[in-house]
């Protein structure tokens, strides 16, 4: 395995199935020094969160396969045995906030993201943030 140097990086899961969408979030979160994997749908989501490798998930609403609210609600469902909680942040363009919280999601953001919306959320999520943001951000523009 490859020492990363950057050894408190932080990896996210982004689940959508728009590739414009997918691009737009990996260029964003590599931006701001997260790790990106992405998934195109509920399903792969599911099976990604599994590997227990990710501190947060992004989470499109409408998918194939498996859709973003029932992802969460099935990942918030088999956290119930573990005590685990992963992050999840919804990503959607209709005003379905509350549907999204209910899911058991912690936040939302309205499409398309943009930077700072995005940096903000999972800043919450992640206190390294706070003092480390300005070398991350001067290391990845
Ligand atoms: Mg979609």
């Amino acid at each position: 395995m490859m020492i990363d140097p950057l050894h408190d990086r932080r990896h996210i899961l982004v689940a959508e199935d728009s590739p414009i969408n997918q691009q737009l979030a990996i260029g964003l979160l590599q931006q701001h020094g997260y790790s990106v994997t992405v998934v195109n749908n509920g399903r792969e989501a599911l099976g990604a969160w599994r590997t227990g490798r990710f501190d947060a998930i992004l989470m499109d609403i409408d998918m194939p396969e498996m859709d973003g609210l029932s992802t969460a609600r099935c990942i918030r469902e088999s956290e119930a045995d573990h005590g685990n909680r992963v992050p999840i942040v919804a990503v959607t363009s209709n005003d379905n906030a509350d549907e999204c919280l209910s899911a058991g999601m912690d936040a939302y953001l309205a499409k398309p993201l943009r930077s700072d919306p995005l940096r903000h959320a999972l800043a919450e999520f992640f206190s390294w943030n706070k003092c480390d943001e300005g070398s991350k951000t001067a290391r990845f523009s």
